[in-house]
């Protein structure tokens, strides 16, 4: 039987899309490259209920690998406020965050990790992976533990490996062509540009 917390793959690209987080089309994107699908999580982040329902997917599904009790969240601002903070409310937890300062993630406002502390680390988009490893690192090298990672959406291509559980509601791996190669252009679509 579905879990009412659960969301399919199906379900959650419905939202993405009904909210044009996800755009379908012919784009050409900040490193210049063209895609048939533009992502921006910040367009499905403006709906507080559709990303509470969204992470509390998330959480069932963190909850479900055993790992949801006697845990904190901590995410890295900005994408990752929104999820931390709607994951951390479906998982009863208390949700802190690290922000940049001279280029790299710290913790400030008077946030503390006590050790021991068990940490689930909250992203909405899940690329290169960089800022889930520097908090990683923050709750480590306070002291602290992280038994996941939990993103809204992996476009990592499989290339990551937190060495914790990584749970995702969503892969999504764009397709980019250099222009000069693009099947779009050859096809004579109109070519967008989001966000601009
Ligand atoms: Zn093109």
């Amino acid at each position: 039987m579905k879990d009412a917390a659960s969301l399919s793959e199906d379900e959650v690209l419905t939202i993405f899309r009904q909210t044009s987080a996800l755009l379908e089309g012919h784009f050409e994107l900040r490193s210049g490259l063209h895609s048939d699908r533009y992502f921006q999580c910040a367009m499905v982040l403006q709906y507080p209920v559709l990303t509470a329902r969204l992470c509390g997917a998330l959480a069932e599904r963190v909850r479900t690998a055993g790992l949801g009790s006697e845990v904190s969240v901590i995410s890295p601002a900005m994408g990752g406020l929104f999820v931390g903070h709607e994951l951390a409310r479906a998982m009863e937890a208390r949700s802190i965050f690290a922000e940049k300062q001279d280029e790299r993630l710290v913790l400030r406002r008077g946030f503390r990790i006590g050790a021991g502390e068990r940490f689930v680390v909250a992203e909405d988009v899940v690329t290169r992976g960089g800022r889930v490893q520097e908090t990683i690192a923050i709750v480590r090298g306070a002291g602290g533990a992280v038994v996941a990672v939990a993103a809204l959406v992996d476009r990592s291509g499989g290339t990551v490996d937190f060495g914790v559980p990584f749970f995702r509601l969503l892969k999504m791996t764009p397709q980019t062509w250099m222009p000069a190669e693009c099947p779009l252009c050859r096809a004579g679509i109109p070519l967008e540009h989001p966000g601009s």
